[in-house]
């Protein structure tokens, strides 16, 4: 992990966020890399899940939003309720769950008023040692934590004031469906997709960019009838899981490195009758990537009764109303680009004394698909040359020109933010319009005649 982390800071992938400033715990910036792996990623999945189906449609949907959105969806309460952590092994357990709720109801106030000290003191008599771990003195004084991040609206900061940045891009969707069934006269069963930013006041964030408290999702909500037995809903699920399993083996992730976690009944969101955990063998260990969980009709019934608005479809044929059901693919996008810098990264022995970094991203993820590179840089014909052919590979392309540093060097540089070909022009090219391309896996260097460049870089490509 710290060699990805050293990486990903040197050729400008993710750099620590107001790094000058001493950083932010737990706070990234994404570098001209880091971006245009993040591009790659989001537009690719909009291509599959959106563009090439004909049930889905997309939305953007505001951060910021009416506060009663949080309070029909649950998160204004179910969001705030009385958390510890264990020093550590890091859990958070509710202490009511711990201690029962008669005991936490006659003590409630007293951590409500007393000083860090007493609170501390009394919560270890509590609760002496982790339920987890068993460590000693280990639990931590309670905090009433609310998730969301809470802010301001307008010059007074008072209650009426209060709203939250979005802890998820799903709610955006549900409150839209009434708009998009207006608009865009689709028809269940069908679905929407939302990419965007979410915010989570995370009690333990950590991991590098696995879990911080601003991060991006890309989320469907897909809406089908109401089932009349378990078979119609598992077989949408089951469609789901899939689509989900061949996404993520489009991003050149080996499937062994999943696993799919079935959540126990009793360990279900409060609006989920099913939820499947997608877990990638991060390097500190088997962790959530991603997620896909049956919502039953909670959301658009809860916004109903909340807004007082019909969030029924009207089936055109019977002329049934009813709120249709949700089955939800969720996808985090710093998650999806950790496992992919995991499994791309390569530390390869050249040589008895000389190892290289390779990232082995697939070709429609790599940041930079091509870098041009001009033998020497005093030569004139050559750096014409180079810019000739440059100018013309980045109108299809995303190329890097570089010029400085020997061959070597620069191929190395190359490998380490995983160009997958790099084209060099030498003396000879002046002579018989041909180049060399030399490929990041394995290191194979062929003559191409320049006309020919550009369709053979096209070909390769896809094949990364
Ligand atoms: P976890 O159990 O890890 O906290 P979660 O089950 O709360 O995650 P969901 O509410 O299902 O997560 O969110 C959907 C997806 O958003 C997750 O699968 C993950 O990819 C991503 N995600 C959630 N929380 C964070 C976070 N704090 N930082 C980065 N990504 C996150």
């Amino acid at each position: 992990m710290d060699k990805i982390i050293s990486l990903c800071k040197r050729r400008g992938f993710i750099f620590p966020s107001s790094d000058i400033y001493g950083g932010l715990a737990n706070s990234w910036d994404f570098g001209p890399m880091g971006v245009e792996l993040k591009n790659n990623i989001k537009s690719e999945w909009w291509k599959i899940f959106v563009h090439s189906r004909n049930d889905m449609v997309g939305l953007d949907s505001a951060i910021i939003m009416n506060p009663k959105v949080w309070e029909s969806s649950g998160h204004t309460k179910g969001f705030s309720d009385p958390l510890v952590e264990c020093k550590k092994c890091h859990r958070r357990f509710r202490v009511d769950h711990i201690v029962g709720d008669d005991v936490w109801n006659k003590v409630k106030d007293f951590f409500e008023e007393a000083s860090n000290e007493d609170k501390e003191k009394k919560i270890k008599e509590m609760i002496p040692e982790c339920p987890e771990c068993k460590e000693k003195e280990s639990i931590m004084a309670p905090r009433n934590f609310n998730l969301m991040l809470k802010t301001f609206l307008g010059v007074v900061e008072d209650k009426t004031s209060t709203t939250y940045l979005r802890p998820e891009t799903a709610q955006g969707m549900f409150v839209n469906f009434k708009n998009i069934l207006d608009s865009s006269r689709k028809q269940v069963p069908f679905g929407m997709a939302q990419i965007g930013k979410a915010f989570r006041n995370e009690i333990t964030p950590g991991n590098y960019i696995f879990r911080t408290r601003e991060f991006e999702q890309m989320e469907i909500e897909y809406f089908i009838p109401v089932p009349k037995d378990d078979k119609e809903w598992q077989d949408h699920f089951e469609h789901w899981r899939k689509q989900m399993a061949q996404w993520i083996t489009h991003l050149g992730i080996d499937y062994s490195h999943i696993h799919e976690l079935d959540i126990p009944k009793e360990d279900l969101a409060h609006y989920s009758k099913k939820t499947i955990d997608f877990e990638y063998e991060f390097p500190f260990g088997l962790s959530e990537l991603y997620g896909l969980a049956y919502r039953t009709d909670f959301d658009l019934k809860n916004h109903e009764n909340g807004s007082g608005e019909n969030m029924k479809f009207r089936d055109p044929e019977s002329g049934e109303e009813y709120w249709p059901h949700v089955i939800e693919p969720t996808f985090g996008i710093e998650r999806t680009l950790l496992a992919v810098l995991v499994e791309a990264f390569n530390e390869e022995e050249v040589s008895s004394d000389d190892t290289r970094i390779v990232m082995k991203f697939p070709g429609w993820i790599a940041p930079v698909k091509v870098a041009v590179l001009p033998l020497v840089k005093n030569k004139e014909e050559i750096v014409s040359k180079a810019t000739k052919i440059f100018n013309r590979l980045q109108q299809n392309f995303v190329c890097q020109y570089d010029a400085s540093a020997s061959i070597g060097k620069r191929y190395r540089r190359q490998d380490e933010i995983g160009t997958p070909f790099c084209v060099t022009i030498d003396f000879e090219s002046l002579e018989n319009n041909e180049v060399t391309v030399r490929d990041r896996d394995t290191m194979n260097q062929v003559r191409v005649n320049i006309d020919e460049l550009e369709n053979y870089l096209k070909e390769n490509l896809n094949k990364k």
